[in-house]
């Protein structure tokens, strides 16, 4: 059977290249004579692959060596609870910006360790744009502001970032990291859930400056404790070691694109096939307002939700799969992260005509 075009928003669409590598690596790796997967996680040739990945991701990232990079479990989720438990201290509080489902369940859960303020929230609007925030929106004295980069169930992306002074930047990118080029010096600590755009599920990259290490709370576990994982290499306990090769495969992938600079280029060219034909149509309805526009997941709507379902079905058959809206929201998403070819885009637009054109 045919690969289809998967527009699905996590797990998601990988780069074929770095499947088929691993399909030729997967009873034997290199003159290892076994699968990765069998591998001591503290061999020599597995210490190796490691290493490749944590510098690749150094390299596309453009990293400084005063930062961090760890390779976690738990998932983004995991880390809802791991940054105030490395980051609050005692009697420290810690500003949010509420854009999203996911900004919302990582505020709810820093709530367990310390004080938490909503300084900005789209809530109200269901989450159609980034929120508005101004400068005394911020409390100076905050041991953190919190941020989601994109957001991944309504399609919304920060077109700037906040200005925090002093105060620690901390983001989720875990549905748009290495989608774009950020500069890693405005942040305290980047960290993204790996399977929509580093590789498969099962491991959470971590990026955080040396300096706001060695806060943890004394109740932080030690697997979601940075400055332990630091001082192990992410490598306190196994590791998801399967995980962390794949990502390094799609990386590897990711630098013949041009790495996170040309792949931008193309990101942008992709989501704009899509909004020029939202912005065109009579018939489809965009949900994100488009200044908070997301390039990674471009969520609209039919006139109605049978129209919507329809489509979904219609689109299934044709080979493109998974465009069904986030059960929060309905209507429809198409999740176009860094593996997601331009013709899986240019299939969608040509799909996306003809259905408006029987149906409209
Ligand atoms: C998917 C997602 C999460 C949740 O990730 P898990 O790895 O399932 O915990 C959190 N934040 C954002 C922005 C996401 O897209």
């Amino acid at each position: 059977m045919d690969r289809v075009f998967n527009f699905a928003a996590g797990p998601s669409t990988m780069p074929e290249e770095a499947l088929r590598t691993a399909a030729q690596e997967m009873l034997c790796y290199g003159s290892s004579g076994m699968s990765v997967m069998e591998m001591s996680h503290r061999s020599k040739m597995y210490s190796e692959i490691f290493d490749e990945t944590v510098a690749l991701t150094r390299e596309l990232m453009h990293i400084p060596d005063s930062y961090a990079v760890l390779w976690l479990q738990g998932g983004a989720t995991g880390q809802f609870a791991a940054i105030p438990l490395n980051l609050m201290g005692e009697n420290g509080s810690a500003d949010y910006i509420d854009s999203g489902n996911f900004a919302h369940i990582a505020m709810n859960e820093a709530k367990k360790y310390g004080r938490v303020r909503c300084a900005a929230s789209s809530r109200e609007e269901n989450y159609r744009r980034i929120p508005e925030w101004k400068q005394a929106d911020f409390d100076p004295n905050a041991k953190y502001v919190y941020i989601t980069t994109n957001n991944t169930i309504f399609g919304t992306r920060y077109a700037s970032l906040p200005e925090t002074g002093n105060v620690p930047l901390v983001a989720d990118m875990s549905s748009n990291i290495l989608s774009e080029v950020y500069d890693v010096n405005r942040f305290g600590v980047i960290y993204a859930g790996a399977q929509k755009n580093i590789g498969p599920a099962g491991v959470t990259l971590v990026i955080v400056r040396k300096d706001l290490l060695g806060h943890a709370s004394p109740i932080c576990p030690k697997v979601l404790d940075w400055t332990e994982m630091t001082e192990k290499d992410s490598m306190l306990n196994t590791p998801p070691t399967y995980a962390i090769y794949m990502a390094g495969l799609c990386m590897k992938w990711l630098k013949k694109q041009g790495g996170v600079e040309g792949i931008e280029k193309i990101n942008i060219e992709k989501s704009k096939l899509l909004y020029d034909l939202l912005d065109e149509s009579a018939f489809y309805i965009p949900k994100a307002e488009p200044t908070s526009r997301s390039r990674m997941n471009v969520t609209f709507t039919t006139p109605d939700p049978d129209t919507d379902a329809l489509f979904v079905k219609e689109a299934a058959a044709k080979g493109l799969v998974n465009l069904k809206g986030h059960r929060m929201t309905g209507g429809i998403r198409a999740s176009i992260y860094n593996a997601m070819p331009v013709e899986g885009v240019q299939a969608l637009v040509r799909f996306m005509k003809e259905f408006e054109t029987e149906h409209k």
